[in-house]
């Protein structure tokens, strides 16, 4: 079995009263692709911002890499090879595709090798074929995929994608299934959170389930998709 790259132990998170991440425990191995999923406000979002750094939990510890990275800043996660992309995209509209990119890149790539990391990236998400519009002209899956590679630029071990196909069409779904694949291939461990189960199943080896912010299920993505329990909350009836 691969060796743990990132590890949650009873990672709590409460707001006031709110009890949005209760005792989760969540192991993602080196290689793998892992969704989280769960109903509208089940905390996968939350464990998202616990894993980067975004939020401090009430108690419990993130490990990456077997190391204890509770305290460290987002920054310093980003360092040690930890990158996400959010669910809303944060391009530069009025800027170039590449001023997008070179933006993300600059901050890892030295001046001499920054047109040459541009196009890298700019291939690894296939969308070399597109030119250098600016990106208020892109479409809402160019502009996932746009943000996708900016989220590389640190040349991460493990990428986080918040519903990397909200909003898309089934051709654009396709591409981003086949892209995230494609990543995953070239050596990249990738956790995604997403809602569509049809994009899950696409995807996913292995998926937790969370419900009120507690684990509710896990298991591969047959296991989870024959849970007669998981099916029924997804049908509102636990
Ligand atoms: P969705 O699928 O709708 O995006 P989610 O599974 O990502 O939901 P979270 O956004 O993590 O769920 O929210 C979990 C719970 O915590 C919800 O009840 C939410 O209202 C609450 N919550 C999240 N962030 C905060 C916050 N900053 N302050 C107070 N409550 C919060």
């Amino acid at each position: 079995m691969e060796k743990k790259i990132l590890e949650l132990k009873k990672i709590t998170k409460q707001f006031g009263g709110i009890k949005a991440a209760t005792d989760v425990d969540l192991v993602v191995r080196e290689g793998e692709i892992h969704g989280l999923i769960g109903p509208n406000g089940a905390g996968k979002t939350t464990i998202f911002k616990l894993i980067t750094g975004l939020y401090a939990p009430t108690y419990g510890r993130v490990y990456l890499g077997g190391k204890d990275i509770t305290r460290f800043p987002a920054h310093k996660r980003a360092q040690m090879g930890l990158s996400i992309k959010m669910q809303i995209p944060g391009v530069y509209e009025d800027l170039t595709l590449r001023e997008n990119i070179r933006i993300a890149a600059q901050l890892y790539t030295g001046k001499k090798e920054l047109e040459a990391e541009i196009d890298r990236l700019i291939k690894l998400v296939k969308i070399d074929d597109l030119g250098n519009p600016k990106v208020r002209n892109l479409s809402h899956g160019q502009q996932q995929w746009l943000e996708i590679a900016m989220s590389l630029a640190s040349h991460p071990k493990v990428l986080l994608l918040d519903e990397p196909a909200a909003g898309m069409g089934p051709e654009e779904t396709t591409f981003t299934a086949e892209l995230v694949k494609d990543l995953n291939k070239q050596g990249l461990t990738i956790v995604f959170i997403e809602h569509d189960m049809d994009f899950v199943s696409l995807l996913a080896q292995n998926v937790t389930v969370l419900h009120y912010g507690k684990i509710f299920a896990e298991g591969d993505m047959d296991e989870i998709k024959n849970n007669k329990e998981v099916q029924k909350i997804y049908l509102g009836a636990v």
